[in-house]
């Protein structure tokens, strides 16, 4: 075995002990390049090191986007906001590049009929916050719900609210369909809460504030739950037909027209 074949063997296992898998990778060819064009000695540390953190944050949002449960497909790019003229597009975007609001644990209240996209929205502020950086995570509400009430039955709630601190934004999926039983809106309650004005949630819903009085079964429990989330929140009111509906209308007119052609005598 040759010296050179040594060295490169405890190069390997070091940086594999240091945890640099890039530079692991790529310092036969990099150093082969930098003998070749006489790099001074700082410009190759410097080429490897760039090559490292660059994959390493590349491998952090590739992470953070795995736990955030977010449909792949639904970003901001594939969102029509000429068919929700109530949305402000500008508005929006503020959201999505700018985080002041995630500092303050400000949030976000979508609302609408079923269809209108209001997860879609949801999920593409969530893709662009990954982006940039954050952490987020998207559940149904329901589902959340019951990961809570489980933990509290474990007498381990605490802990389980606590996992959901690392999220800069937890967003809540159709806050409506909670099952109206105390003990589940109580965790819900709960978590709104313990995050106020800390962390920030996004909660979509069919049913306007008026009708929260079925979510939250006890009317001081659900002005509580209300007063906190509306107080630092931006509302998105989304209350035009359903996108799937009329997505369907669109396609239909070209369908009778097929139909009516193929039915035409030759
Ligand atoms: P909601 O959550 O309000 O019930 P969704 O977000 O699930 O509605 O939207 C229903 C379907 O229509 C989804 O496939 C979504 O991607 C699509 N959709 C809704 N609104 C829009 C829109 N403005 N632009 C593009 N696609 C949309
Ligand atoms: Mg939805």
């Amino acid at each position: 075995m040759s010296g050179s074949t040594i060295t490169a063997g405890r190069l390997e296992l070091m940086l594999a002990e240091l945890r640099l898998p890039t530079v692991r990778r790529l310092a036969a060819q990099v150093c082969a390049q930098s003998d070749r064009e006489g790099w001074p000695a700082h410009r190759l540390l410097e080429a490897l090191l760039e090559h490292e953190l660059a994959e390493r944050e590349q491998r952090r949002l590739e992470r953070h986007r795995a736990e955030s449960g977010l449909s792949p497909d639904k970003r901001l790019s594939g969102f029509d906001f000429a068919a929700v003229p109530s949305v402000s597009k500008a508005q929006v975007m503020a959201l999505a590049e700018g985080h002041e609001w995630l500092e303050r644990g400000a949030n976000v209240l979508l609302f609408g009929p079923p269809g209108v996209g209001k997860s879609h929205l949801v999920c593409a502020l969530g893709h662009a916050l990954i982006d940039a950086g954050r952490r987020v995570l998207f559940t149904r509400c329901s589902d959340l719900v019951q990961r809570l009430q489980a933990a509290r039955r474990d007498l381990r709630l605490p802990q389980e609210l606590a996992k959901l601190e690392r999220f800069d934004l937890l967003i809540l999926d159709d806050l409506s369909y909670v099952r109206r039983d105390q003990a589940e809106t109580s965790v819900l309650f709960e978590l709104i809460a313990e995050r106020y004005e800390r962390k920030s949630l996004a909660i979509t819903a069919n049913t306007p504030f008026s009708q929260w009085g079925e979510v939250f079964v006890e009317p001081a429990m659900t002005l509580a739950a209300v007063d906190r989330l509306v107080h630092h929140a931006t509302i998105l009111e989304m209350n035009v037909e359903s996108y799937r509906r009329r997505s369907a209308h669109a396609a239909q007119p070209a369908r009778r027209q097929v139909a009516s052609d193929a039915a035409e005598p030759v």
